[in-house]
């Protein structure tokens, strides 16, 4: 295939004219298509149905340690339950609390504590002239979400092939002391796919941060969820790390079952260090008298442990595998060599991000859009949803049928085209 690059100017603009058309011809067709939700189709779902007869009205219902999972109590979550979660996080469930339906959620209230009460003491940064986040990107639009929501100054940071640049991580967090926070997704990131290396994940555990209160924002959303299996997917312990580092309070790690069981009717958890676990119950206890302990039951008694887990997230990879690679297929035949972008195969999680040439993700979405495929807005993936480069566009494979996928995909493609040709004749 003919680099763009290498073309003239009527090359290029018969090029156009040649893409204009096909795209034309996919219009006609009056398609609607979604290629912008990052949530498991109703197949993966079905996968989860076992879980409405795990706990019936014949069934025990107390926990192994005695506790009635049908009345209050238990403010961190039936020992089983922690196990469950620890075995996702590789972590030990003393480290661990189970919280309600949405790590969303959980986060959402760790940096509300850090706003109104302080971590451990420290002065709440509602106090503070200023509080700045780090920000990796592209990354997790509900994160930044979150911050924006609360008035935190939020910095970009590059991603790299291996996580966060983490150059510009440890000089920012030591030269100022009003940066209180960085969001991570450290494996199969959100959008990226990206696994954080062995040296990133060092590295952070041993930043020096000028501000005592600064927390690692470790979100772990995709630690089971694997397109190649747990090998590829491997990271390094945070909390272990950080203990090492003599950092040990200097992180939180979160988890969910929303894309394992339920999106939405799933167990979240928080885990840290033992005086930040402390310090949580201590708001924790005011606001809840506890989570829903029959939802937790419920997940231990179908998944039963971290191997049961695993087994489940084979039968996800079944239905995800095929959709990533019918996209990557159509990216790579239609696109590959042509100068118009670049692409990573992720191994796991949930999303392929494409790259466009600066100037272009835009105009891309807009196309497609008017082609009848919706795609996640331009610009999301960045804080304030700016992408200063206008070049990352998040697809989301997972939802749609192969089928529509298919059609998507090469829609996608021809938007590229369109839109590579006409940045290149401006
Ligand atoms: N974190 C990341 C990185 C995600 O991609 C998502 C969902 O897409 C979530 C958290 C949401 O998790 P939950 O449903 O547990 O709130």
């Amino acid at each position: 295939m003919q680099t763009y690059a290498d073309m003239t100017k009527e090359q290029l603009q018969e090029e156009l004219t040649k893409v204009r058309q096909i795209y034309k011809e996919y219009q006609d067709k009056g398609l609607k298509l979604d290629m912008s939700r990052g949530k498991p189709s109703s197949g993966q779902l079905d996968l989860g149905m076992g879980l409405l007869n795990a706990v019936d009205a014949e069934s025990l219902m107390q926990a192994e340690n005695g506790l009635d999972t049908r009345n209050y109590g238990g403010l961190d979550g039936i020992p089983e339950a922690k196990r469950l979660m620890a075995g996702i996080m590789e972590v030990r469930p003393e480290q661990v609390i189970v919280c309600g339906n949405s790590s969303l959620n959980t986060m959402y209230d760790m940096v509300a504590r850090g706003m109104l009460l302080g971590y451990l003491g420290q002065t709440p940064w509602c106090k503070l002239d200023k509080v700045k986040f780090l920000c990796p990107v592209p990354g997790y639009d509900r994160h930044f979400a979150v911050t924006e929501h609360f008035g935190v100054e939020m910095i970009n940071v590059p991603m790299t092939e291996e996580g966060p640049d983490m150059d510009m991580v440890e000089k920012l967090v030591a030269e100022d002391d009003a940066i209180k926070g960085i969001w991570c997704v450290p494996k199969y990131s959100n959008p990226q796919g990206v696994i954080y290396s062995d040296e990133t994940v060092r590295r952070m555990a041993a930043l020096k941060p000028a501000a005592k209160d600064f927390r690692i924002f470790w979100d772990n959303a995709y630690a089971v969820h694997h397109l190649y299996g747990a090998e590829k997917g491997k990271i390094l312990n945070i909390l272990d790390e950080c203990e090492k580092a003599g950092n040990p309070d200097m992180v939180f790690e979160f988890c969910s079952t929303s894309k394992i069981s339920f999106a939405g009717g799933g167990i979240a958890a928080i885990a840290a260090s033992e005086a930040n676990l402390a310090d949580i119950k201590k708001s924790l206890t005011i606001q809840t008298i506890g989570f829903d302990k029959v939802n937790q039951l419920r997940h231990v008694r179908f998944f039963k442990d971290a191997d049961g887990i695993a087994k489940h997230m084979e039968k996800h990879a079944e239905f995800l595998r095929p959709r990533f690679e019918l996209v990557l297929e159509t990216l790579e035949s239609q696109l590959s060599g042509l100068g118009a972008g670049s692409w990573i195969k992720p191994m796991g999680g949930y999303f392929i991000t494409y790259e466009t040439n600066e100037g272009c993700a835009k105009r891309v979405v807009a196309l497609a859009k008017e082609a009848g495929v919706v795609l996640t807005p331009a610009g999301a993936p960045f804080p304030y949803g700016k992408d200063p480069k206008d070049s990352v566009i998040r697809i989301a494979p997972s939802y749609p049928t192969m089928e529509d996928l298919k059609a998507a995909a090469e829609i996608f493609c021809v938007c590229v085209k369109v839109a590579t040709l006409e940045k290149m004749l401006e």
